[in-house]
């Protein structure tokens, strides 16, 4: 049996490929278990704190079903990071260790972007999996194709406003941080996906009045964008998602990651997709937080940003905490405002 590498949020898919491990994105699994609150409300009873964000506590009950179906091997290895990401999962990383036994490691990504540290990072973890950067950045080249069709998706969704929903937007773009465990088989959806979309082309009309959103934050842990599209608004941009993406072209794999905006400070991620929301001509910003996580102060830096670019941009902000499966009224009334503003 492939052994898994299970991980707290996007590292370099390309060491784990190049490995031999199965990469699974632990937030993936959650948010795609048949009952996500539930989970929650297990870490919870476990002694996880209420004021605590639901992702974690998602993640930490993910791996102990796991254990309980007997779906883990001896050599499946939990990778959190730490530097980059934030410490609830360092902590997470201890409880793990000490819980289920599963050999850990930390990753973090350098808080200076240098491409030399990214490098010295990744063969760190290049030589806890058992591989090299060489072998690894091979890997890399094969996913050249994969991520170029990633980018064909993206590209197609702002071209034609509606013709891809943000929420498969999301999904395509969201998966593609563990390519659903298999990049053989993602792609190969990937191109059926594609092929469908190229149909839906012929008969694409551009909604009358269209209004164009773009989604910055961290993937929702609420069905924010089938709210959004329910309203008459559509997504066509999805800020983090695309950074899991790795669309850009990169001449080496640290470069890739020093690059991608997640980890690193919120003025060098807001740049980049405030860049994105004048290139899709974006008419209204839904800025998604997270209850109780670090990231809803950067709320003030994407505010101030948009300022200094004097752009006149409407911007909501809203929050989501457990996986409830829908809006609750009052954000609803709040979306729906926003969006009728526009
Ligand atoms: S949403 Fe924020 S607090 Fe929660 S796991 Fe992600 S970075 Fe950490």
């Amino acid at each position: 049996m492939t052994p898994t590498a299970y991980f707290t949020t996007s590292v370099p898919v390309e060491i784990i490929v190049a490995a031999g491990y199965k990469p699974v994105d632990l937030n993936n699994r959650f948010i795609s278990d048949h009952n996500p609150l539930s989970l929650v409300e297990n870490a919870e009873s476990l002694g996880f704190p209420g004021s605590c964000c639901a992702w974690i506590k998602g993640l930490y009950s993910v791996i102990l079903k796991l254990d309980y179906e007997k779906k883990r091997t001896k050599e499946d290895v939990f990778i959190a990071v730490t530097e980059g990401d934030c410490s609830n999962a360092k902590v997470l990383e201890e409880i793990v260790s000490v819980k289920t036994k599963l050999k850990t490691f930390l990753f973090g990504y350098p808080a200076s972007r240098s491409t030399h540290k990214v490098n010295s990072e990744m063969k760190r973890l290049a030589s806890f999996l058992g591989t090299t950067l060489e072998r690894s950045e091979q890997i890399r080249k094969d996913m050249k194709p994969l991520r170029e069709k990633l980018a064909q998706l993206d590209r197609l969704s702002y071209l034609y406003p509606g013709l891809i929903t943000g929420f498969e937007n999301h999904s395509w773009l969201v998966s593609s941080s563990d390519m659903n465990g298999d990049p053989e088989m993602f792609q190969k959806e990937l191109d059926v996906f594609l092929n469908e979309v190229e149909t839906r082309k012929k008969n694409w009309n551009c909604p009358p009045k269209v209004k164009k959103i773009g989604f910055l934050g961290v993937p929702p842990i609420i069905p924010v964008h089938e709210f959004i599209q329910e309203k008459g608004g559509v997504v066509i941009f999805n800020e983090i998602q695309r950074e899991f993406s790795m669309t850009g072209n990169h001449s080496s794999l640290a470069k890739q990651y020093a690059q991608y905006t997640y980890p690193y400070s919120a003025r060098f991620r807001f740049k980049k997709a405030l860049n994105e929301v004048k290139k899709r001509k974006i008419d209204g910003i839904v800025h998604y937080v997270q209850s109780f996580c670090h990231r809803q102060i950067e709320d003030m830096i994407l505010r101030d940003m948009i300022t200094e670019e004097n752009l006149n941009i409407p911007v909501l902000t809203i929050e989501g905490d457990k996986p409830l499966g829908s809006i609750d009224g009052r954000l609803s009334t709040r979306i729906e405002a926003f969006l009728e503003t526009i």
